[in-house]
């Protein structure tokens, strides 16, 4: 069956084809087993291509961004990675309004926003990622949620592009509902006219902030566990008396509790069997239940 998948991707896809990919080399906390196949379709038609081969033969696929909010179990993802990163255009419409490819990196956005002279979307730069990723997630922070600066998204799903304009789409906090296999192609956003150096000193600040409050020196994916209402993740899990706890190489940050880190060697059933410890002890202690914000996806 995989020959015969391989044989198919190779004849339809002209973008890169990678076959039993670790997705330790593809995720920020380096874990993670194999995809049969990691694919980054050249363009938006070769990703449409790519989908009709996906979906003729029945195989499950997952769309990966910088994979920096990502828990890919040991024994890896079955059938396709999707990789976006060649969906990079970046575009000005006119009217404050640019059109972003999902595969763009904050850092790229970023430093567009700097020269457009367009201001909203700053707080971005400084999370790590795809603006694919990030409307997925609807990431945040300093106040701002990406999708609050969307006018619209295409998406693909079922074959067929879709326009969606933001009042149709259901989001909130580090939530966007996706229909299942729907896929970001990319987003129009609706910005402020800014000077460069205003828009570029409001990125600075963002990224010393960080670099102040989130230096934990290990791999990582940013926070682990969602906020649960009205109180910070960080706190119950260092109340709980977690922080600096290991299991195997996979440890509660000592410099930020809510950050889990690989201190070297570290498998996904490490992380699994902390996170499963971090939620007992955090319900026991604080009657809270813990959820994760990083998406565990693969095979156990
Ligand atoms: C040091 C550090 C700091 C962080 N700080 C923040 C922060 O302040 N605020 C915040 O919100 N997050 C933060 N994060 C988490 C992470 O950066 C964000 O969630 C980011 O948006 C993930 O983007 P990504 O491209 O890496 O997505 P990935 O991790 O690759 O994917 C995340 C999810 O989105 C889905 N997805 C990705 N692209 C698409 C697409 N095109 N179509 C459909 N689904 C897609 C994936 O399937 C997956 O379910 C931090 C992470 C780190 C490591």
């Amino acid at each position: 069956m995989t020959d015969d998948l391989f044989a198919a991707l190779r004849l339809r896809v002209r973008g890169e084809i990678l076959r039993n990919e670790p997705m330790a080399r593809h995720t920020s906390l380096k874990v993670g087993g194999p995809a049969d196949f990691f694919v980054t379709p050249a363009d938006r038609e070769d990703l449409r291509e790519l989908m009709a081969v996906v979906t003729g033969t029945g195989t499950p696929f997952f769309v990966v961004g910088g994979g920096y909010n990502l828990l890919v179990r040991d024994r890896g993802i079955r059938g396709v990675v999707i990789s976006l990163a060649r969906l990079a255009e970046l575009e000005p419409l006119g009217g404050e309004r640019i059109r972003v490819g999902a595969g763009v990196t904050n850092r790229e956005l970023g430093r567009f926003l700097v020269n457009e002279g367009l201001a909203g979307l700053e707080f971005l730069d400084a999370i790590p990622g795809t603006v694919g990723g990030a409307l997925a997630m609807n990431a945040g922070a300093h106040g701002g949620a990406t999708l609050d600066r969307v006018e619209e998204l295409v998406t693909l799903h079922n074959g067929s592009l879709l326009q969606r304009r933001r009042d149709e789409l259901e989001y909130g906090y580090r939530f966007l509902r996706l229909a299942a296999g729907e896929i970001i192609v990319e987003a129009t956003f609706r910005l402020e006219a800014g000077t460069a150096r205003k828009i570029e000193s409001r990125i600075e600040e963002f990224r010393a902030h960080r670099a102040a409050s989130q230096k934990v020196g290990y791999p990582n994916a940013g926070s682990f566990f969602r906020n649960p209402e009205g109180v910070a993740a960080w706190r119950l899990i260092a109340d709980a008396g977690l922080r600096g706890v290991m299991v195997g190489g996979a440890q509660v940050s000592e410099i930020h509790a809510n950050f889990l880190v690989n201190r070297g060697g570290a498998t996904a059933a490490d992380f699994l069997a902390l996170t499963a410890r971090i939620k007992d002890e955090v319900k026991r202690k604080t009657g809270t239940s813990l959820e994760e914000e990083v998406r565990i996806v693969g095979e156990q």
